[in-house]
């Protein structure tokens, strides 16, 4: 949507064909947890008008999947239909669920959690399920046992590191959400993952339950397989362009191969903190890299200036901000400055090297978190005021007055 977006802007009249294998309209995949927990209906959840596509003048293939490119023949295969040609080709095929091999995960009762339809068959399971079971306490596990939270099921999370989120959050901030998901109702074990899935006595093709690494069963009626998404480059696989995990782009958001380019989930895009291309599955880079491989598709030169890790949490009503670095192995090579107050339950914590913030978690009280990601960006150096940043009345008065002119600029 961003690529269609920006290629209108600049070419109002070349023929734009969309592929989609998902049937329904532009929808927040975010909010899935939302239509599930019955916080939000579909309308709610559509980023752009029903009349989209004909006000874009787009040729939407929806309910059509891409089976193969032709890259010589500059064709796209789909899964019925005649063949679709082109000049310039995007991918944006985004991720899919990774599901390990589990004993006894076939069940019909076994589902994923990414797409509009696994929310909607969620949905339906839950006129009858009582209790389910979440393997992977991440963004996609969290956000799914919310939504079953709040529809009145027993849910025990199931993690294999020590600690929940543990890809975005350090070991205490996230004992602070587990103790808040806890209170809950929901039951949390870490340091295990499900080794089998059984059936019920009564009935062995319905999930009964799971059986923990530890030897451990834990009886439910759903089990929701959220370990992780991982690029859907098939596309590509017997094409010559070049992938790591995911397709790599450069800052154009071109592949390899002339007129073909990647952006969102499928790609390897530019990390501005690290300095290296690396996989980051976040809605807003998602879209920032489809606007710029639309503009440098429709001929307008655009460069994608980087993203990096960051996490806008408010799970359980705690609401959380994370990014950039948060809990790194070498914690000596980082300047560590944390405020704790356990009254008030507020968290937050900024890691700096040579006087450059390089990540921040705060909890609670995420006001002004925006000041401290322009400062990441910008790699300013913070040493002249470094003393006031955990201060509560830290603000846009404490910076220098050129980086504040900066700053009102942008706004
Ligand atoms: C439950 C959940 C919660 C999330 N929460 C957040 C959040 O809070 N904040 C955040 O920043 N990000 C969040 N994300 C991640 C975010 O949704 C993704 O980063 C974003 O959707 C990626 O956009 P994309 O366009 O690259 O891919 P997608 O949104 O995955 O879109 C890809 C589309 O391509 C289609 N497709 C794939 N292959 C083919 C093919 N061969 N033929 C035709 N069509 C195909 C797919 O069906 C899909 O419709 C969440 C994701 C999930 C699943």
């Amino acid at each position: 949507m961003g690529a269609i977006e920006a290629i209108r802007e600049v070419d109002k009249v070349g023929a734009i064909t969309l592929v989609s294998e998902e049937e329904c309209p532009y929808y927040s995949r975010p909010m899935i947890s939302e239509l599930v927990s019955g916080k939000a209906n579909f309308d709610k959840m559509k980023c752009r008008e029903d009349t989209f596509w004909k006000s874009h003048n787009v040729n939407a293939l929806t309910g059509y999947k891409a089976i193969s490119v032709n890259m010589s023949q500059k064709l796209v295969k789909l899964d019925k239909g005649d063949p679709v040609n082109f000049d310039k080709l995007l991918i944006a095929t985004g991720g899919k669920p990774f599901v390990p091999i589990i004993e006894g995960a076939n069940r019909k009762d076994v589902l994923t959690f990414t797409t509009l339809s696994d929310a909607k068959l969620l949905d339906s399971k839950l006129k009858t399920a009582k209790s389910a079971v979440v393997i992977g306490a991440g963004l996609i596990g969290v956000s799914v046992t919310e939504a079953l939270v709040d529809r009145g099921l027993k849910v025990t999370m199931v993690e294999l590191k020590d600690f929940i989120l543990n890809l975005i959050l350090d070991e205490h901030s996230s004992e602070m959400i587990q103790n808040v998901i806890t209170e809950a109702g929901v039951t949390i074990v870490t340091g295990q993952t499900v080794k089998k899935i059984i059936g019920k006595p009564e009935n062995s093709q319905l999930v009964g339950g799971v059986i923990l690494t530890n030897g451990d069963q834990i009886n439910c009626d759903l089990v929701i397989v959220a370990i992780g998404v991982i690029p859907r480059k098939d596309l590509v696989a017997n094409t010559s362009v070049k992938t790591n995990r995911g397709i790599l782009v450069d800052k154009t958001m071109s592949t390899n191969i002339s007129d073909v380019y990647a952006s969102g989930d499928v790609a390897e895009a530019y990390d501005f903190l690290i300095k290296e291309n690396r996989l980051l599955p976040l809605w807003p880079l998602a879209h920032l890299e489809g606007k710029i491989a639309g503009y440098n598709m429709a001929g307008k030169k655009a460069l994608y200036e980087g993203g990096t890790a960051m996490s806008s949490l408010k799970y359980f009503d705690m609401p959380i901000i994370s990014f950039g670095i948060t809990n790194p192995k070498e914690k000596d090579q980082y300047e560590i400055l944390v405020e704790c107050d356990q009254e008030k339950k507020i968290y937050k914590k900024i890691l700096l090297t040579n006087n450059v913030i390089v990540g921040l978690t705060f909890v609670n009280d995420i006001k002004k978190t925006g000041i401290f990601f322009h400062l990441l960006k910008n790699a300013v150096n913070v040493k002249k005021f470094k003393s006031s940043l955990l201060s509560e009345n830290f603000g846009l008065a404490n910076l220098p007055p050129s980086l504040r002119k900066k700053i009102y600029e942008r706004q």
